[in-house]
């Protein structure tokens, strides 16, 4: 205590952490307005023959004097602060620009997938929002994704789940994100307007070592064809991990194996120069 009875909670490396916080939190503002974010995209194949089923977009910041800067520390900042919405708006539109070009290239049997924060299902008319969107590049909703974290579906609102339920009607697809993490039943899964499980890669990792884990993976398989899910597999980096998932049923594989995510103009290098729709390995 500091002598007056009140418990000190300060330490040298909190200060420094607080300091950061507050400087990038400054920084994203500024990078917003001066849009300096880029996307990058990661394919996502089916198992069979690697086709590309959809592209993940990831936000990405290269930050002048810092160098790049990990989403995995930015965006919970930008979370807190509520800049994800307009960092976030700026994400779907470009996402969808680009997809809607890449339509018109010829890749006309990929879709996008764009990340959405729970701050934006709380804060935006999500369904206004991205049907305003898809209207505005001419991307059609059947060629877009929504990635929502299974804590943030578990957590949403009758209003929330209402609006997904009408974007699902025009054809949007909605993926349940790093699942196995939260905490739904099966009895909640079922009733949440899902397309698509994207199992968290804690669970990739751990599958082709400890057996309890390849169970795991092999009953949300099980639970994707109960349910009539797709289902992916989430940071696939190594072949032994590609076969077991192909074994257990699995349609769908992410990760470094396949491809990391990569700029648009890699992308269009790879893909579009060749057959259009599939990855050039
Ligand atoms: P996430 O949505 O689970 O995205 C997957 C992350 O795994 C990405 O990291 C991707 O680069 C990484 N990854 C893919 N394959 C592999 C692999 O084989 N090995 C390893 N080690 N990693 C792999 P990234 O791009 O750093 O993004 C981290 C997280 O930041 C994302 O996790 C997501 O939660 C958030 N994020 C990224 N972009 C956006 C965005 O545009 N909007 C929002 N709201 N969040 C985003
Ligand atoms: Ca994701
Ligand atoms: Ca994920
Ligand atoms: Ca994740």
């Amino acid at each position: 205590t500091d002598g007056r009875g009140i418990f000190r909670v300060y330490s040298p490396e909190m200060g420094s952490k607080i300091r950061r916080y507050h400087y990038l939190l400054e920084e994203i503002r500024l990078a917003i307005a001066s849009q300096n974010f880029t996307l990058s995209f990661q394919p996502i194949v089916n198992v069979d023959d690697c086709s590309i089923d959809y592209f993940e977009s990831l936000v990405r910041w290269n930050h002048p004097v810092e160098g790049p800067i990990s989403p995995a520390e930015f965006i919970p900042i930008a979370e807190d602060s509520n800049l994800i919405i307009e960092l976030g708006n700026w994400i779907l539109f470009e996402a969808c620009r680009q997809m809607s070009a890449w339509h018109n290239a010829g890749m006309n049997k990929v879709r996008m997938s764009v990340n959405i924060s729970g701050v934006q299902l709380k804060y935006l008319p999500i369904y206004d929002w991205v049907m305003d969107t898809l209207t505005k590049t001419g991307l059609p909703p059947s060629a877009l994704l929504l990635e929502i974290t299974e804590s943030c579906l578990f957590h949403a609102s009758e209003k929330i789940i209402q609006d997904l339920e009408n974007l699902r009607k025009e054809g949007v697809l909605i993926a349940i994100d790093d699942f196995g993490t939260g905490f739904s039943s099966l009895s909640t899964l079922a009733n949440l307007p899902v397309d698509v499980i994207k199992i968290d890669k804690l669970f990739i990792d751990q599958a082709t070592i400890n057996p309890k884990y390849e169970k795991i993976l092999n009953s949300i398989s099980g639970l994707g064809k109960t349910l009539n899910l797709k289902v992916v597999a989430e940071g696939v980096e190594v072949a032994s991990q590609f076969e077991l998932i192909k074994n257990l049923g699995i349609h769908c594989v992410q990760g470094y194996l396949i491809s990391r995510p990569e700029s648009s103009y890699d992308v269009g290098n790879k893909v579009i120069k060749n057959n259009l729709n599939h990855i050039a390995l």
